[in-house]
């Protein structure tokens, strides 16, 4: 039973909320909030939308046409596991209070489209997507106000003071040796509680979860994985995950980043994404007569999302950071290449299971910066674009593709070397996204001009690697 405006004031009499929380995802991933008295909310006002300063948002509304309006979906609303005052939350599109009309640059809008472009293709009438959003808690981390000094940099992996494993006294017991955090039991992990509160909360919150456990890295990194979902409600889950992480890790004096590379020689975060295309309730990825039980489908889905992938990833692996993860020898993918079982190619054939119904892709370039309703829209339009024009993928590469020379990687392409490079491919490539009015070039070019600017940011301050090799020298 899907909820209604209606039911909305109903729950909010029947649990007592006192505050209800309206919520939307900006055009970087970023989830914005305000909040009224739960007694002021309407059945009106949940239909006809809660006004909101456009311009103050980044990528949004210029100054002159700043207001919008935020629309509740009845269907998202949860009580917030996080607060101590009854809460219940809303997730909102936005849309135009002039023309009425759905906001272009609205991420959750652009994945709804995707959404229903799909059903429009014929091809499929659902992609589900399964990331595993790793993330790194924190003990202390600080940076500087100073714009181009005195912020924090971790250089080493041994510099595991900072982190999870720090341990009170002095006492070097039980320390994840380097590389080796997945996966001792306590009190090796000492990050075991925190993961189980933070899925018990999310499973309040109707968040099917499959497991959690410590990552490879050294110290402080974690994964909890959700069962998949389809791509609007996957996209709506993630931003909950973040949320009950980041809130989680602070109430226990961590803090959490998603960012892809905070450790200089040590693994980093990924958002692997599996990813699978089905219709009327029958998985369209498997064939067993095909290598690695992959049908002509998903050998085209996948011939789609490796062409496309370099400018794929200025969406998926959006930051100036993402490109210090995606180099040899730490799982991250450098090659864009497919294969089963192997955690070098960026896209993984996962082979636990032969059934039709688990068959399916993960793409392990993208990170968790990524904004979910773009990046997952954005790969399936990748997929799709690969069914449609019949897209060969190059061949199935089992080998451990980091250590090939370069003769023997032949004409294997790779993953974008910077945020930069990734920028420029999408400026060359992005034809595929505007199928079905998904993307507009309008959004395109905002996020392009911004993501620019954070590129030209760093390369005008200087870095503290460089005071290392140049200051005394
Ligand atoms: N953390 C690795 C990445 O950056 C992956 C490790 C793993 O999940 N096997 O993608
Ligand atoms: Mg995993
Ligand atoms: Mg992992
Ligand atoms: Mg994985």
């Amino acid at each position: 039973m899907t909820m209604d405006a209606k039911g909305v004031i109903e729950l909010i009499k029947a649990k007592g909320i006192q505050i209800v929380d309206t919520r939307f995802t900006d055009l970087f991933g970023g989830w914005q909030h305000y909040s009224l008295p739960a007694s002021r909310l309407t059945e009106d006002m949940i239909r006809e939308g809660l006004g909101f300063d456009g311009s103050s948002i980044k990528g949004f509304q210029a100054i002159n046409e700043s207001d919008m309006l935020m629309v509740p979906d009845p269907s998202t609303a949860f009580i917030d596991p996080t607060l101590s005052v009854p809460t219940l939350v809303l997730i909102c599109d936005i849309i135009d209070p002039i023309t009425r009309q759905p906001y272009s640059r609205d991420p959750r809008t652009v994945a709804k489209k995707a959404e229903a472009y799909l059903k429009t293709t014929g091809i499929a009438d659902t992609a589900y997507f399964g990331p595993e959003a790793e993330f790194f808690l924190f003990s202390d981390v600080r940076f500087g106000q100073g714009a181009n000094h005195g912020f924090y940099y971790i250089d080493s992996p041994e510099a595991v003071w900072n982190t999870g494993a720090e341990i009170p006294g002095g006492n070097k017991g039980y320390r994840i040796r380097h590389k080796e955090g997945y996966f001792p039991v306590p009190p090796t992990d000492t990050l075991q509680d925190i993961r189980s509160e933070m899925i018990l909360k999310m499973m309040e919150i109707g968040i099917e979860i499959e497991l959690h456990h410590h990552e490879v890295a050294t110290a402080g990194q974690c994964e909890i994985d959700m069962r998949f979902d389809s791509l609007v409600n996957m996209a709506d889950k993630v931003q909950k995950y973040k949320y009950i992480v980041r809130n989680v890790a602070r109430a226990h004096g961590y803090s959490a980043t998603f960012m892809p590379k905070p450790i200089f020689g040590d693994n980093g975060s990924g958002m692997h994404t599996h990813q699978s295309l089905w219709k009327d309730g029958e998985p369209l990825f498997f064939d067993e007569t095909q290598y690695a039980l992959l049908s002509k489908t998903a050998q085209y889905y996948i011939g789609g999302i490796l062409k496309h992938a370099p400018a794929l990833l200025a969406i998926c692996a959006p930051t100036t950071n993402s490109y210090r993860r995606l180099v040899p020898g730490f799982e991250a993918p450098i090659n864009l290449v497919y294969s089963m079982r192997n955690r070098s190619a960026a896209i993984r054939i996962p082979t636990y299971s032969s059934s039709p119904k688990a068959r399916r892709i993960e793409f392990r370039a993208p990170d968790a910066m990524c904004n979910p309703y773009l990046a997952f829209a954005a790969m399936m339009l990748a997929g799709l674009d690969g069914i449609q024009n019949k897209i060969e993928p190059p061949p199935p590469l089992d080998v451990d593709i980091y250590e090939l020379s370069p003769e023997e990687k032949g004409d294997i392409r790779s993953t974008p070397g910077s945020l930069t490079e990734a920028l420029d491919a999408l400026e060359q490539d992005y034809h595929f996204l505007l199928k079905g009015n998904v993307f507009t070039t309008d959004l395109l070019e905002t996020y392009i001009e911004t993501k620019r600017k954070e590129a030209v940011g760093l390369s005008l301050r200087p870095h503290p690697y460089e005071f290392m090799m140049y200051y005394d020298a």
